[in-house]
């Protein structure tokens, strides 16, 4: 057969998207967004598949940790390749914001960390390029954060110390941060800016224990001006990393430093996280980022348009329609848009409402019928009687206990979280002790039908 090169390279983007596809289901959503979402196909040269990465940092991590399960992952798609080369390809500075609307994190490409100081590169991460205050766009929900950000990045001594912002995920709290980076930077070359989530500082934190190197991991942390952590609930209940944390974080604020703390939740209800650090991490401002309104929404949908006018049309009613439907966050939104511009493109149709209802079919109807972690916490608290903390405690009584694991076993099969998002929406546990609980519950269906029962009764409460 006599394939186009059209084709072949059409093939190759099916393929990858198999790939990544897997790759998100093994690693979860997380690691993927940070680690291999910036990878970019470039194409198949004999029997290598060649990715690029936008930095040197990201091409050595995604080369030590996932280039070989990215072989053997395609091979099950496409068993002609065999093997996989990883190139640097910097996004030029000034680049003018792609034409799409992916979030965040998943570009993470900065000119300066070409040929960053060792230090930097290890300490920190990348910042994307997009997420600055000018592509904000603030409305009701998210004004007061964006207030306190921008106060934050404009002032060289700290106005309040932390700035901690919290609220539900893909609302824009990574994006701020970003923001206040890239505006200290612009305005003070000279103010180290340190961004990088808690699970990172875990991961330099536990690599410095290992190497007996915890000095200069102090020195690293210590020497920054300007202090970010993003994610912090995911530190909840390691203690060790907890304490440094704590350390570092006192060390910085007698020094006069500014830190930002970010999370999904309040500091009062960062479970799993001692007390005196949880207190301590509301003594600055504290503000919270809500669900966006339907105005919000459009807002921001009509932004994105305007970015790729002259490109693709996008009619009113279809960004209506997407703001009415597509109303969990503001990355799920940018996901739908996104979806729609690639189909149109692909299949060469005008966007119209028709085509957009067309797309989006699955997603509604997946998006209509899901159910979310919290949701099964709380119904599997109320049919227990215990109380919803106890789904995040510590506590280790069996009255506690089963009906925890009974949750965790139905957050794996009602939802597409991972066993590390699972573990962490409860109080911060490890992805072994989910597994074991799912582990633990299938034996004890076999045996006992009255917990059979219960599950079965819950499965149906929350599939409505
Ligand atoms: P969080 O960190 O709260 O989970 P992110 O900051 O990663 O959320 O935001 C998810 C995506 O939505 C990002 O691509 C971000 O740029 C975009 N986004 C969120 N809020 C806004 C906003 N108010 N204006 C423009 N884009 C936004
Ligand atoms: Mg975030």
């Amino acid at each position: 057969m006599n394939l186009q090169p059209k084709s072949v390279a059409r093939d190759l983007d099916r393929q990858w998207s198999q790939v990544r596809g897997m790759l998100r289901a093994e690693f979860g959503e997380t690691a993927f967004n940070t680690w291999l979402a910036p990878l970019d196909l470039g194409g198949l040269e004999g029997e290598r598949i060649m990715l690029s990465v936008p930095t040197r940092f990201l091409r050595d991590w995604v080369a030590a940790h996932y280039a070989d399960r990215i072989r053997v992952l395609w091979r099950r798609v496409n068993p002609e390749v065999n093997g996989v080369a990883l190139g640097v390809v910097p996004v030029p500075a000034g680049r003018p914001p792609p034409a799409d609307a992916r979030p965040c994190r998943t570009a993470p490409a900065h000119p300066q960390f070409e040929s960053p100081p060792a230090s930097e590169t290890e300490v920190g991460a990348p910042l994307d390029p997009r997420c600055t205050f000018e592509s904000f766009v603030v409305g009701r929900p998210n004004e007061l954060a964006y207030a306190a950000a921008k106060r934050v990045a404009d002032l060289a001594t700290p106005p309040f110390n932390p700035l901690f912002v919290y609220g539900g995920v893909g609302l824009g709290k990574t994006h701020l941060m970003h923001a206040i980076a890239w505006q200290i930077r612009r305005q003070d070359t000279m103010r180290r800016v340190v961004y990088l989530s808690a699970e990172k500082f875990m991961y330099q934190f536990i690599k410095a224990l290992r190497f007996k190197d915890t000095m200069s991991f102090k020195e690293l942390f210590r020497s920054a001006d300007v202090l970010m952590v993003d994610d912090v609930q995911f530190i909840g209940g390691k203690e060790t990393t907890q304490e440094e944390f704590f350390h570092t974080f006192n060390t910085l604020v007698d020094r006069g430093r500014q830190i930002v703390i970010s999370a999904d939740r309040s500091p009062s209800e960062l479970s799993g996280l001692e007390e005196r650090i949880r207190s301590r991490l509301g003594w600055g401002l504290v503000v919270d980022v809500h669900p966006t309104t339907y105005e919000l929404r459009l807002e921001i949908l009509q932004t994105k348009a305007q970015m790729i006018a002259g490109e693709v049309e996008i009619p009113a009613s279809v960004l209506e329609f997407l703001a009415r439907r597509i109303t969990s966050n503001v990355r799920e939104l940018e996901g739908a848009l996104n979806r729609i511009l690639a189909q149109s493109t692909l299949v060469g149709r005008a966007i119209t409402l028709e085509l957009a209802q067309e797309i989006l079919h699955d997603l509604l109807r997946a998006y209509e019928r899901r159910v979310t972690i919290e949701e099964i916490q709380r119904r599997v608290a109320e049919h227990y009687g215990i109380r919803i903390a106890d789904m995040h405690s510590a506590r280790r009584a069996r009255a506690v206990a089963r009906p925890r694991q009974v949750a965790m076993y139905l957050a794996k099969q009602l939802t597409p979280r991972s066993l590390p998002e699972i573990g962490r929406k409860f109080g911060g546990r490890d992805h072994t002790t989910v597994m074991y609980a799912i582990r633990k519950i299938e034996d004890l269906r076999t045996t006992e039908p009255l917990l059979s029962d219960d599950i079965e009764t819950l499965r149906r409460l929350l599939h409505g």
